[in-house]
């Protein structure tokens, strides 16, 4: 087994050692493997090791390595900000993390009909006291799944968070489960329960955590990829948090 192949085994036996701390079932989460920054080898190279769902943040970059990669019907995630001038190409992808507004959703969905194509989408969730800039207020999400009812081609399915970052993982674990409880409580609003069945939640440092407060969807680049790394002129073929 080569190093990529036994870092994504060892990840997925986490994942699977972490579900049944919870009494989960493992095959009930989805391991989003993240990929910005790395070139399209290393999403071929996990793929051989019969990996299939990949994670990019940035639209741009992610439609060169779809490119390179369309002979292997891999599934696309956009876990990265969108802006709606972009929901066009976004439409392309098969899972979008980062639905943001009613707006936004509505446009993807536009696109996605004009293309025949069929992205599950996730509302990215702002909880109060995060220092992330992007996601949308509790108070907003009655609209957004007001929009999301109201698609045609686009199926909402779930909900997102990216925590404050925190040096242990244990205090990530405050936000997953007050996701949770935000569905939990569309749920009991009457949001249609088929569009709340995902919690996107959990990154290399926590993704255990997440999946012991219900995470479906764990978003990992640097425990299966390594350390990204970064030039001050720019990104290295992809992105910089700083920028
Ligand atoms: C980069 C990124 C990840 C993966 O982060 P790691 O710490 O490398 O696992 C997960 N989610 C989002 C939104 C990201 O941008």
């Amino acid at each position: 087994m080569n190093d990529l192949a036994a870092r994504l085994a060892d990840v997925r036996a986490r994942i699977a050692r972490a579900a049944g701390r919870a009494g989960r079932d493992p095959a009930a989460i989805t391991l989003v493997a993240v990929t910005k920054t790395f070139p399209a080898d290393a999403v071929r190279d996990a793929a051989a090791a019969g990996h299939i769902d990949f994670g990019e943040n940035k639209v741009q970059e992610a439609l060169g390595k779809i490119d390179a990669t369309r002979d292997l019907r891999l599934r696309w995630h956009l876990i990265g900000h969108l802006q709606s001038n972009k929901a066009k190409k976004a439409a392309q992808f098969d899972v979008i993390h980062s639905i943001d507004s009613a707006s936004l959703l509505s446009k993807v969905d536009e696109a996605a009909s004009a293309l025949g194509r069929a992205p599950r989408l996730l509302v990215q969730v702002d909880l109060a006291g995060e220092s992330t800039k992007f996601g949308a207020a509790e108070d907003d999400l009655p609209a957004i799944f007001e929009a999301a009812r109201a698609a045609a081609a686009a199926k909402t399915v779930g909900l997102m968070i990216i925590p404050p970052a925190v040096d242990n993982p244990d205090e990530a674990r405050p936000y997953f489960r007050r996701l949770r409880e935000v569905r939990d409580r569309l749920v009991a609003q009457g949001v249609d329960g088929a569009m709340l069945n995902e919690l996107s939640m959990g990154m290399s440092h926590d993704f255990e955590v997440a999946i012991e407060e219900g995470a479906t969807l764990v978003r990992v680049g640097t425990a299966i990829f390594g350390t990204r790394r970064y030039v001050r002129s720019g990104p290295v073929g992809g992105n910089d948090p700083s920028r």
